[in-house]
């Protein structure tokens, strides 16, 4: 239907346009319609005495965010949007809209968040909504070819899974004919497999399923995932990657985004500057410790609230390093002289993490200790350990979540504002 149909911002000169109404206003004499598609907003004028009767009918009877096709002459207008306005010469309702709307997308009332979900499909309708999901598109858009561009291997694993990745209890069991299977919780083991199969760089962007009973504004149950994994590369090499990574992505949003920035009136965009500040993990308790009351000793993990102060103190995206190995997975590589101590990372913004990563264990032995030290079932893990018996390079990787990426970046209060349809533990619909 949109071809030959044009755009609502059309050239000077005769138009045919489709559209949403967004706007109407009535002054007697002369209505004015505002009609809206994804490229923004023209002005309709109808001076009542001038156009058509079927006009007149049409115009009486449609309701805001009924779609419609008017033809025309556009001419100039100062004072309209875009500076131009429409002169109709028909005015048809394509698809009538019901009244009243569900939700307000002229953007007058103000709506809370449950409600914009509830009408997510006319909540995207608004420009400054539509705005996040233009710039999520690019910053997508930008990773997937700065990994094809030095030379990773994009692959798709498996979602449907027969064990936890950490042996956690966060798992969502789904029935799978008559046996025991779960939504996969990350990508970890598989991209893990794929340097045993000599694929040495890789990269996935999909979901991952976290059965987590918060109630934050950063956590979701279904969540994108940015992974990599590579051959050869110890913990430092993947952390230099990962802010590359962060920096080519602002500077590819601030360079073809500026109007959806603008839209989102996000005043706060400012690209991030590598290397980012490397903060160890003792260091990083000490910050803490000096500024909430809670105590945190070395082992604990890193608490929202010690987030916070830390994030606060650094002021800009950082990294913490040299975790104590208690409180990471089996698979970080602990260091040779201190295995207290492990190679693994996270990459932090101010408000939040962003990113885990770390060198991984490639030897078997080591790997089967560390298994079993964290209380797990190293058989139950059999289809995992299998390549490191058969050449397992040394390798390293991390896992992004997208949603947080983009939320941070964008200075988004609620990770669900990043996610076109989030799902948390009360909202499975839509
Ligand atoms: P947190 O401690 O903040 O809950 P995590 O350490 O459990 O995160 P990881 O398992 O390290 O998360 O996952 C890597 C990245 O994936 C996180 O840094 C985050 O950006 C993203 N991520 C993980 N879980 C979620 C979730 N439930 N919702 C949104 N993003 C998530
Ligand atoms: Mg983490």
């Amino acid at each position: 239907m949109r071809i030959p149909i044009q755009s609502v911002t059309p050239d000077i000169g005769h138009a045919d346009v489709c559209g949403w109404v967004h706007e109407v206003r009535d002054l007697g004499g002369l209505a004015f319609f505002l009609i809206r598609d994804r490229t923004g907003i023209l002005q309709v004028t109808i001076p009542k005495k001038k156009v058509p009767e079927a006009v007149l009918a049409a115009i009486k009877r449609v309701s805001r965010e009924s779609v419609v096709r008017v033809t025309g002459t556009v001419k100039v207008m100062e004072k309209a949007p875009g500076g131009r306005e429409l002169v109709p010469d028909t005015f048809e309702i394509v698809n009538l809209a019901e009244t009243p709307l569900p939700l307000d997308v002229s953007e007058k009332v103000g709506v809370e968040l449950d409600t914009r979900l509830d009408a997510r499909f006319l909540d995207v309708r608004r420009p400054r909504v539509a705005a996040v999901f233009h710039i999520r598109s690019a910053a997508m858009h930008v990773m997937n070819d700065y990994f094809h561009k030095k030379g990773f291997i994009g692959i798709t694993t498996p979602k449907i899974v027969a064990a936890a990745t950490e042996g956690g209890t966060e798992l969502f069991p789904i029935a799978y004919f008559d046996k025991e299977a779960f939504l996969n919780q990350s990508p970890q083991l598989y991209k893990q497999m794929m340097m045993a199969a000599g694929f040495e760089k890789v990269y996935e962007i999909g979901p991952i399923f976290r059965a987590e009973e918060h109630n934050t504004t950063k956590h979701l149950n279904e969540a994108t995932s940015i992974d990599i994994e590579v051959s050869y590369a110890d913990h430092l090499e993947v952390m230099r990657i990962l802010e590359d990574l962060i920096v080519k992505t602002y500077e590819y949003v601030n360079a073809t985004c500026s109007d959806h920035l603008a839209n989102i009136e996000c005043t706060n965009f400012t690209v991030p500057k590598a290397p980012f500040a490397r903060l160890p993990y003792t260091e990083a308790i000490e910050i803490a410790a000096k500024k909430i009351a809670e105590p945190i000793k070395f082992g604990d993990d890193i608490s929202a609230a010690a987030e916070h102060v830390i994030g606060d103190e650094m002021g800009a995206h950082y990294f913490i390093v040299d975790w104590p190995s208690s409180i990471r997975p089996y698979y970080a590589m602990p260091y040779e002289d201190d295995p207290t101590i492990c190679k693994a990372f996270d990459l932090m913004h101010p408000r939040m993490e962003l990113s885990s990563g770390a060198q991984r264990v490639h030897q078997h032995n080591l790997l089967v200790q560390q298994i079993a030290k964290k209380g797990l079932n190293p058989e139950s893990f059999e289809f995992y350990l299998k390549p490191f018996r058969y050449g397992m390079p040394p390798h390293a990787g991390w896992g992004l979540g997208a949603d947080r990426l983009i939320m941070t970046m964008l200075g988004l209060s609620n990770v669900r504002e990043a996610v076109l349809f989030p799902r948390d533990m009360h909202r499975l619909v839509p």
